[in-house]
């Protein structure tokens, strides 16, 4: 997606993840002219391969992070109204077996202030005795199980919370180009200070400039590949790897937090539909993140993990229907375990003027991208404006109705894609229509899980779904061939079970 572009933009941002799509909508509700490039697809780095949860962070009390969990807290309550169509609550099941690291007393305590941090606006957790616990969860493990909890947050789709803040920018009159590249910070002749950026088509090879007065970093777990200041601090990259296997092989009704039998860790599994998600591992990597995936260890390690709770499921990895991996970006790296590392963001400018953001967390974006904002105006040498981020709801509520109209308009969009799963040709369509969808892969692993939630995650499907979308794209039969190929690769590089 290539826009045209003022002479110079108020503001840059490269990277369209959830930060960067939360930066562009929050500057362009100001009022700022607004670029965002996307070196691949919105959500396609980290935001689009988390746990999928709007969540204080209960595991972050343990480590005294009170300061997020209440940060968190407060955010997950304006997405809850900001995006009812994305956000949904979630009951978590906390089970508690004898000797437990967690016990009773103090689970209860952590729910307790868990829920004055919300102010008395989140559902009441309650305690559970055993009996009570496997009646909400009858599919856990008996033995030793003494009681536990119910307490409530929230879920998302991950990508498509991402790229409904880009949607929203671009109503707001942004600028959005995915599938391009940002190759260099062009700096100003004879100075430092970054004046703009140089871009390529990942499509075309086509290469541009771009003015702006100024620049946010926002890639994540790339952001590096543009810090040449050694001044400021360095992402450092944990590698977090999930599971997506059969739920009525687990048999979990509701979400329910884990603490591994193997290292103590708080993990979860949680329902996705047809699936369940066991995730996630939290290990320090320096792989690139495009190339990330889970490793057979990674695997292990879920499967045996979620066995120890649910012991009638004896998941193998035959049970496997996907697994995958992303890269939290953490702003400090420096703990030995990532586990204990905070999830705080940190905001830095650069000597040349560029504003780099690292760390955070999916459910943090949108007040992130307030301080952000707030530092471009600074830049700008403006006041700074307050845009309505926590109370203009975002663009898609209406899209079951849309898409149950497509369907009705055109009888061969209703069909599902997949045996078992809710998506059909005019998720398809709408996605591209709507949701800024370009190739198969921003398609059927981001606009809808399919490829997530298949054996072959999607390949099966994708011929089919090019010809659903070839007239809207304006593809050929040379490239719609192209374009199923291209799915291939990505499938195969996201999906692969890799051996480190
Ligand atoms: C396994 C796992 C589970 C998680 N679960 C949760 C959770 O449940 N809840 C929660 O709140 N948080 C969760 N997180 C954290 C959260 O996902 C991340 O903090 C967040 O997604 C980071 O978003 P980002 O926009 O900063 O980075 P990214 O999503 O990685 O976005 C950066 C973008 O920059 C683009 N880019 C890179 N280089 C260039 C370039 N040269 N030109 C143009 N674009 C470029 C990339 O393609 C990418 O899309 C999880 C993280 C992981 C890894």
């Amino acid at each position: 997606m290539t826009e045209p572009s003022p002479d110079k933009f108020d503001v840059l941002v490269i990277g369209g993840g959830i930060t960067g799509c939360g930066v562009a909508r929050d500057a362009a509700m100001r009022g700022l002219s607004v670029c965002l490039v996307e070196r691949d697809d919105f959500a396609s780095g980290t935001s689009g391969r988390s746990s999928r949860l709007i969540h204080g962070g209960i595991r972050y009390l343990e480590h005294g992070q009170l300061h997020l969990v209440y940060e968190s807290i407060r955010e997950r309550q304006a997405l809850l109204r900001i995006a009812p169509h994305l956000v949904k609550p979630l009951a978590f099941t906390w089970p508690i077996y004898r000797g437990a690291r967690v016990g009773k007393l103090k689970l209860s305590a952590g729910l307790l202030l868990y829920e004055l941090m919300a102010g008395g606006r989140s559902l009441k957790h309650s305690t559970l005795d055993a009996a009570q616990t496997l009646e909400r969860e009858p599919r856990l493990e008996r033995e030793g199980l003494t009681g536990g909890a119910v307490y409530y947050d929230a879920c998302t789709d991950d990508a498509r919370l991402a790229i409904a803040n880009a949607v929203a920018a671009r109503q707001l009159g942004a600028s959005l180009m995915s599938h391009t590249r940002v190759t260099e910070i062009i700096r100003q002749r004879g100075g430092d200070k970054a004046v703009g950026v140089l871009t390529r088509s990942q499509h075309s090879g086509e290469m541009r400039e771009i003015h702006a007065r100024v620049i946010v970093n926002a890639t994540g777990v790339w952001a590096n590949a543009f810090n040449g200041d050694e001044r400021l601090q360095r992402a450092r990259g944990s590698k977090g790897a999930h599971v997506g296997v059969p739920r009525e092989r687990v048999g979990n009704r509701d979400a329910v937090t884990l603490i591994s039998n193997v290292d103590g860790r708080v993990m979860f599994c949680l329902p996705a539909g047809p699936q369940a998600i066991i995730g996630t591992t939290d290990t320090w990597t320096d792989e690139s993140p495009e190339t990330v995936q889970a490793s057979s260890a990674d695997v292990d390690y879920l499967l045996r993990s979620a066995n120890a709770y649910f012991p009638e499921a004896q998941l193998t990895s035959d049970d496997v229907i996907s697994a995958w991996a992303g890269i939290r970006p953490l702003a400090s790296a420096g703990s030995s375990n990532p586990s204990a590392v905070s999830r705080e963001h940190s905001i830095a400018t650069d000597r040349s003027g560029v504003i780099n953001v690292t760390g955070g967390k999916l459910t943090t974006y949108r007040s992130m991208a307030t301080e952000i904002v707030d530092r471009v105006q600074d830049a700008l040498g403006q006041p700074k404006k307050v845009a309505a981020t926590d109370s203009v709801e975002l663009p898609g509520a209406d899209r079951p109705e849309k898409i149950a109209r497509l369907q009705n308009d055109d009888s061969s969009l209703s069909p599902p894609l997949a045996e078992g799963l809710p998506y059909t040709g005019a998720h398809l369509v709408y996605g591209v229509q709507k949701e800024l969808a370009q190739t198969l892969s921003d398609l059927l692993i981001r606009r809808v899980h399919l490829a997530f939630e298949t054996r072959d995650h999607g390949k099966s499907v994708a011929p089919r779904a090019a010809d659903i979308v070839a007239p809207l794209l304006g593809w050929n039969d040379v490239t719609k061939s192209a374009r199923v190929r291209d799915f291939e690769e990505d499938i195969a590089r996201m999906f692969a079970i890799g051996s480190r």
